[in-house]
């Protein structure tokens, strides 16, 4: 988590968020998720503490003032499954700052039940982006059937954000759908899915996707300052 942070420093940000997998449900009880859930609470809380020590420390007025990540946001990346149903127990949530949802099996749906379980799922008040969206994979697997009208339109009047997620495999949200969701005036986040350092750097991927869709700073909710950011996010 360390050697996040300090990549995290290196490209300039002021807040990061961890958003693991949720904890498989065939392998643990719902207990057990509860209490990996808290852990990982804990685990960010101590080391949100020790950010708020090491900013006041490099604000003392001999020390040159460096950009640091402020803040770390707990959030997951929560599976939809087929039903619509969340795979995390409903309690679970309050472990959370906030949630991202995605489809990773059953992609073959028809469009009307798999926008319905896509809107099922960003239902959870705690939900705020609906992660690689149409699940495609490049030179792998075409992306899944949605409404797009239904679920820019719930995403406008529910205060959900689309993501384009920058791991090249992936750059799901595709650009032409970014200009969609742009025209519509729905909100998109940046992110790389990293699943270890060296990818963060990935984020240019995801910039020039965004920019092909005519995004700008207004579009993406996560290039605003950290304020501004967690306003949005309650
Ligand atoms: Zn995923």
């Amino acid at each position: 988590m360390r050697e996040v942070i300090e990549k995290a420093n290196k490209l300039g940000y002021e807040y990061i968020a961890f958003t693991e997998h949720n904890p498989s449900q065939s392998k643990h009880s719902d207990r057990q998720v509860l209490e990996l859930l808290k852990r990982k609470k804990d685990v960010i809380d101590q080391l949100n503490y020790s950010l708020v020590k090491t900013v006041k420390k490099s604000m003392q007025p001999a020390k040159v003032f460096v950009k640091k990540v402020k803040k770390v946001f707990n959030a997951l990346e929560i599976d939809i499954r087929p039903s619509g149903k969340l795979s995390i127990p409903d309690n679970g949530f309050d472990y959370l700052d906030f949630a991202l949802v995605s489809i990773h099996s059953s992609f073959r749906q028809s469009k009307k039940e798999m926008t319905n379980r896509v809107i099922n799922g960003l239902s959870h008040p705690k939900v705020k982006i609906f992660a690689h969206p149409t699940a495609r994979k490049l030179n792998e697997r075409e992306g899944i059937e949605l409404d797009w009208e239904v679920i820019f339109e719930f995403c406008l009047n529910e205060k959900k954000w689309l993501e384009i997620n920058a791991d090249p495999m992936r750059l799901d949200l595709p650009d032409f759908l970014v200009r969609e969701a742009v025209k519509k005036g729905v909100k998109l986040t940046l992110g790389t899915d990293a699943h270890h350092v060296q990818a963060m750097e990935n984020i240019q991927f995801g910039i020039s996707v965004a920019r092909r869709g005519w995004a700008t700073l207004h579009d993406v909710v996560n290039t605003r300052p950290l304020e501004e950011f967690e306003k949005m996010l309650y």
